[in-house]
């Protein structure tokens, strides 16, 4: 039986990818007596029925699954910021990243209109704690077409979501990027006549045979959920690697004694506006289960 991907769920109905031809498939009874539902970005087993349908058969292993926007193996975040207009946040960044660490998919970072910068020696400094923890940068500007080669290198051969707030030029990145698909973040969902009542449709677009973009923005909720103070050290990188010679097994680096991430910011090792988001985040992620 052949393999493919689902690339949409509607209505019922998936839409599985196999060797460029789509099948619109049923789901077996089995997996509604067992509670799970096939996702988009699922690997499945299928069966094709009159060269157009098909029934899925199984679900292969999955690797991550977010949950929103609901996609399965996601490979990786695409986080696009502006570095300018607007101006670029690290601390939306820092909780972007918290966020995606512990879905447990990479990240890889992607300021946009550099075209409005007259130097880059700023914005650099701001990336510079980024790629120094192993997060790729990536500078492009829509407008001019530069640095698109490399976004596309990255985006090859994955499944990405793109996060990113609202007008910081993520159609217009994926229109300079892939110039004949026509794509606009979310006009999918909307044209499909989804009402702010019912639930959300994702597809995934092949933006070539083997790349795929979600076509809804990603990380939009930005709360942090149901996450316990002592976890989110690990969603820092450096943090977490630091941590690990703190004499505490359970150090949250705020005044503890002997612990390894204060001596590395007293040295200057440690990025400070890193650590003060750390802390932040730790007040917040500390009341919000105090409410709870
Ligand atoms: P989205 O909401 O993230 O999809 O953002 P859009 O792609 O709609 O872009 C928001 C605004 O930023 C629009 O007015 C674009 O023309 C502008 N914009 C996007 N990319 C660039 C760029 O590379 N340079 C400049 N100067 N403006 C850009
Ligand atoms: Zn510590």
């Amino acid at each position: 039986m052949p393999e493919g991907m689902i690339v949409k769920a509607l209505a019922g109905f998936y839409y599985v990818l196999a060797e460029d031809r789509l099948y619109q498939c049923r789901a077996r009874g089995i997996f509604k007596k067992r509670g799970i539902a096939p996702l988009v970005g699922d690997r499945v087993i299928f069966t094709p029925v009159g060269g157009q349908e098909g029934v899925v058969e199984e679900v292969l292993a999955r690797s991550v699954e977010l949950v929103r926007p609901p996609i399965a193996n996601v490979d990786q975040a695409v986080l696009v910021f502006s570095v300018r207009e607007p101006v670029f946040n690290r601390r939306l960044l820092d909780r972007m990243l918290v966020l995606i660490e512990k879905a447990g998919i990479e990240a890889a970072l992607v300021l946009t209109k550099i075209d409005l910068l007259d130097t880059l020696e700023k914005i650099d400094n701001e990336i510079r704690p980024y790629r120094e923890i192993g997060y790729p940068v990536y500078r492009v500007s829509s407008k001019q077409g530069t640095g698109l080669e490399e976004v596309r290198s990255l985006i090859n051969g994955k499944i990405s979501v793109l996060a990113g707030q609202s007008g910081v030029g993520k159609s217009s990145l994926l229109n300079a990027l892939y110039p004949s698909l026509d794509l606009k973040m979310g006009e999918v969902s909307q044209k499909l006549g989804r009402g702010r009542h019912t639930t959300r449709h994702v597809e995934l677009i092949a933006v070539d045979s083997n790349s795929f973009i979600a076509d809804t923005p990603g990380f939009s909720q930005l709360d942090f959920g149901h996450m316990e103070p002592e976890e989110l050290d690990s969603y820092f990188r450096e943090i977490s690697q630091l941590s690990k010679d703190c004499y505490y097994r359970e150090c949250q680096h705020e005044t503890e004694h002997d612990c390894a991430v204060l001596k590395a910011r007293q040295e200057g090792v440690l990025d400070e506006l890193r650590y003060q988001h750390y802390l932040e985040f730790l007040h917040e992620v500390r009341d919000s289960k105090e409410g709870r």
